[in-house]
């Protein structure tokens, strides 16, 4: 064990400040780390598509002691309501049964609600700097020098990547995002639209083979939607979806064609996505990686291992391994050791939520008919049932004590 001396001469720059990189800066805060965070962005990215909490996070965020704010923050959604191709019903089910979440205890909240949560717990006590990024980065015996975007150089005792799954900062040190890319089979474009069917937290989910499109009710009729649509795309659409180059009228053209002749409203959020100033389109795939770290550089969150939106499981990676990253640096005194436990304590708690889904094999998005009507027979059942069963995966780690604070 480190005493708190030592590790207050430690110098850490996290790059990211949006789930991973603020947790990891509070714990690391706490441990007496000296730390940076750099972010591309200007602010905390605020806004956006509601995230899950759950299992094995939750108690990450209640030992931040911001569990009480995320639960005022809770979208309580009362009904997931699955349609068939001319929109009748399918099945109306509470969303904690389809998710395998624990009603009451795990959570769901608005992603900008989550980030600034994490942000203001730590924002007065390490520097943020915004509005630039990594550049290079050279390792050597006693620390790693980095040369920023804006042309500045300082040198860090370590770097850690959580810049996310297109990570800039990995792409510095391993080159090209292909070789950790895992393509899962679909293509999704997300965005908000005006709440033209008045829903009041609830979800609406159509599904073709294939295809599916979702409105997201997350507060009142007069509060916008947020639309999803989400399609089967065997081989990945390089052309419209690429590292650094985004295409958005090739992504809606994409998206158009795929969903032309779709029955009940498909239409009408189609004709919104091409309205919307705020569409975030993807391709949904998983970053594995042999080693998380490489000398003085180390990866969390998203950047290390995106388990995709599929698994609903992305913040909760994020934020547990941020925990058991700090953790493990405040308890090694050595970086090296200290990757070497982080991954260790952590692989196989990620590979079982990555593992919550195959290459075309989501289960809310079957890709055949035949799959589609054995989905629609489960939920059916579900209906049925008295109580949902949580998710083992989501809790399979049992979050070890604190290191001792600086
Ligand atoms: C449509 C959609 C729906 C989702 N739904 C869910 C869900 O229901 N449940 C769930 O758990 N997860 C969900 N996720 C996943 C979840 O958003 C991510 O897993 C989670 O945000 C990962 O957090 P992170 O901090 O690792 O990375 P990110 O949230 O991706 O943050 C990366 C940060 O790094 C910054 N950045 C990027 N490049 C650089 C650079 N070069 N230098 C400096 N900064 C940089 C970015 O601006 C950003 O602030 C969803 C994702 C999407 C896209």
């Amino acid at each position: 064990m480190t005493s708190p001396s030592d590790a207050a001469r430690r110098t850490v720059l996290i790059t990211g400040a949006s789930l991973a990189g603020p947790t990891l800066a509070y714990w690391l805060h706490r441990y007496g780390f000296a730390v940076t965070v750099v972010e591309k962005a200007h602010a905390p990215r605020g806004g956006g598509y509601p995230i899950d909490v759950r299992g094995t996070a939750v108690e990450v965020v209640r030992r931040m002691g911001i569990l009480p704010a995320l639960q005022v923050a809770h979208i309580d959604t009362g009904r997931f309501t699955f349609l068939d191709a001319d929109g009748g019903e399918v099945a109306a089910l509470h969303p904690s049964a389809v998710a395998g979440s624990v009603a009451g205890r795990d959570l769901e909240v608005g992603r900008g609600d989550l980030t600034a949560a994490l942000y203001e717990t730590v924002r007065d006590d390490v520097e943020f700097v915004f509005d630039d990024s990594v550049d290079t980065l050279d390792q050597h015996e006693s620390g790693v020098d980095v040369t920023f975007r804006s042309g500045g150089q300082r040198t860090f005792d370590v770097v850690v990547g959580a810049d996310g799954m297109h990570s800039g900062t990995r792409k510095v040190l391993f080159g090209p995002e292909e070789q950790f890319h895992r393509y899962l089979g679909y293509g999704f474009a997300v965005f908000t639209m005006p709440n033209f069917l008045g829903l009041t937290r609830e979800l609406l989910m159509w599904n073709t083979p294939g295809r599916a499109a979702a409105l997201y009710a997350t507060g009142d009729a007069d509060d916008d939607l947020h639309a999803f649509l989400n399609f089967h795309q065997p081989e990945q659409p390089l052309g419209v979806v690429r590292e650094g180059l985004r295409e958005p009228d090739a992504q809606r053209d994409l998206v158009a064609r795929t969903y032309a002749g779709a029955g009940w409203e498909v239409t009408r959020i189609v004709e919104a996505m091409h309205q919307a100033d705020d569409l975030f389109f993807d391709t949904a795939g998983q970053i594995r990686m042999l080693s998380w770290s490489s000398g003085r550089v180390a990866f969390v969150g998203d950047a290390a291992y995106a388990p995709s939106f599929l698994t609903g499981q992305g913040s909760s990676l994020a934020l547990v391994g941020a925990y058991m990253l700090a953790r493990s640096l405040a308890t090694h005194g050595d970086h090296v050791d200290a990757f070497a436990a982080y991954e260790r304590d952590t692989r196989e708690f990620v590979t079982m939520n990555q593992a919550l889904v195959d290459k075309g094999g989501a289960r809310l998005f079957p890709t055949t008919a035949e799959a589609l009507e054995q989905r629609n027979a489960r939920l059916r059942d579900l209906v049925a049932m008295p109580a949902s069963t949580p998710q083992p995966a989501h809790s399979a780690l049992v979050l070890p004590a604190p290191a001792p604070a600086a």
